[in-house]
């Protein structure tokens, strides 16, 4: 099992060990004296955690989260990273996506569309990883699109969702096809299935070239 970033515990809540962060509680999750519940149920990087993917992950780093949503695991990665910009592009989620935000103040949602880069670039800076859950069709190529905003050796936590791409294909081929295509600007050192957490998904980390 790979080491957890700084900020991040295993602690009990309700009698079971679970993943936590230090912060203020987002989407009624249990929590204990200042700590919150992490669902890895309700989260692909929690998911890749508890699979005990190496994410390089160490705590205080700058974050560009892509597919922010209403804020449930950018929530907790604003509690052990540093500046970390939420990218959502749906206003609904988005609303309560400020509201997570509100008590967080390194947590920046920018509601933007992550296929278009080009349309906060000049808000986020240089960023150490990228987290991204967008779950629509063209994942890779949205990695490969904000790849812009890591420097050399950056790294990269893609969830990987088969049936965005192709509802009827085998997940296998699916994810095959996706990792070609990040090898465009990333060098993939890691996958791991999501599975019992999250079906048909594939956790990824990589390193932009
Ligand atoms: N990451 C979230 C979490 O764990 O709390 C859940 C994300 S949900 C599976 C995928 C989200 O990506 C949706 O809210 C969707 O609106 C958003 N999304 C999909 N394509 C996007 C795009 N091109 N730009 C921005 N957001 C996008």
């Amino acid at each position: 099992m790979s080491d957890l970033p700084a900020g991040v515990e295993r602690r009990t809540f309700d009698g079971r060990e679970r993943l936590a962060t230090e912060g203020e509680p987002v989407y009624g999750e249990p929590t204990d004296e200042g700590w919150r519940a992490w669902d890895a149920r309700r989260s692909k990087l929690g998911a890749m955690l508890e699979r005990g993917l190496d994410t390089t992950l160490q705590g205080g780093e700058t974050v560009l989260y892509l597919g922010a949503a209403a804020g449930t695991t950018v929530s907790h990665v604003a509690d052990f990273a540093g500046p970390t910009y939420a990218v959502e592009f749906a206003a609904r989620p988005a609303r309560d996506l400020l509201d997570a935000a509100e008590p967080r103040p390194n947590l920046f949602p920018l509601l933007k569309d992550a296929r278009k880069p080009e349309t906060y670039a000049h808000v986020v800076e240089p960023c150490d990883v990228i987290v991204q859950d967008v779950a629509t069709r063209g994942q890779a190529k949205v990695a490969n699109a904000n790849a812009t905003f890591l420097d050399e050796g950056g790294v990269l936590l893609a969830a990987i969702k088969a049936r965005s791409e192709d509802v009827v294909a085998n997940p296998s081929e699916v994810f095959e096809r996706e990792l070609d295509t990040l090898e465009a600007a990333y060098d993939v050192v890691a996958t791991e299935r999501l599975e019992p957490f999250h079906d048909d998904h594939l956790g990824v980390v990589a390193r932009k070239r």
